[in-house]
């Protein structure tokens, strides 16, 4: 069983491992790589209509994900802007029955209120989670996927606390752009659950498998 990183923007080379790679709408993504693709809300000022359909649906159909995408209030992008370029990427997510790797900050509300909206069909993994308990509610009580990554290392006990008590079926984990490698970030998650390494990669390895399913 592969030890399953669901964001990442770089790949190890370990073939112990699993890695979503996340791509921005204007790279270019060899054949060989297992990916998600979806416009940041960074970068969301200048994707007009056709940048969606001209750059982004191509590379889409091959992804197994659509992201990283969502909006972002650190952003100087008009957040209109964002929300509509978000949008945008749930209806492919949706169309092309693939899951949402969510970029949120300061948005928590806001993605909540928009998976209210738009009653998705495929998963919503909000990716680098550090929201608090009440926010983890929220979100898992509408089913959407939380994924935490490198936070988890640095000894903040109310984070901690907030990922213990995170169902265990709505969980991921990831690297994002962090050096730390992937199997750290799982001995620790399954350190502050109170389980076994192993038990942590095949759950992990089991709620991959329902958002493939859910795919379909
Ligand atoms: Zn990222």
């Amino acid at each position: 069983m592969k030890i399953i990183d669901i964001h990442t923007h770089s790949s190890s080379g370990n073939n112990e491992y699993l890695e979503l790679k996340s791509f921005f709408h204007k790279s270019y993504i060899p054949e060989t790589e297992f990916f998600s693709v979806g416009i940041h809300p960074w970068h969301a000022e200048k994707a007009v209509t056709n940048t969606l359909t001209d750059e982004l649906r191509p590379k889409a159909h091959k992804a197994f994900a659509i992201g990283e995408c969502g909006l972002d209030k650190s952003s100087s992008c008009s957040f209109d802007k964002q929300r509509e370029v978000f949008e945008a990427q749930i209806k492919i997510s949706e169309d092309l029955k693939k899951p949402l790797i969510i970029h949120a900050v300061k948005t928590y509300p806001d993605i909540i209120a928009l998976h209210k909206k738009h009653q998705p069909r495929q998963s919503w993994i909000i990716h680098g989670f550090r929201g608090n308990m009440q926010t983890m509610k929220a979100c898992t009580d509408h089913g959407i996927y939380l994924s935490y990554g490198a936070l988890l290392m640095r000894g903040i006990e109310t984070h901690e606390t907030v990922f213990k008590n995170t169902p265990a079926n709505l969980l991921f984990l990831e690297t994002d752009e962090s050096n730390i490698s992937i199997r750290k970030i799982y001995e620790r998650a399954a350190y502050i659950k109170g389980i076994a390494f192993d038990d942590m990669v095949t759950q992990i390895n089991q709620n991959f498998k329902t958002i493939h399913h859910n795919a379909y």
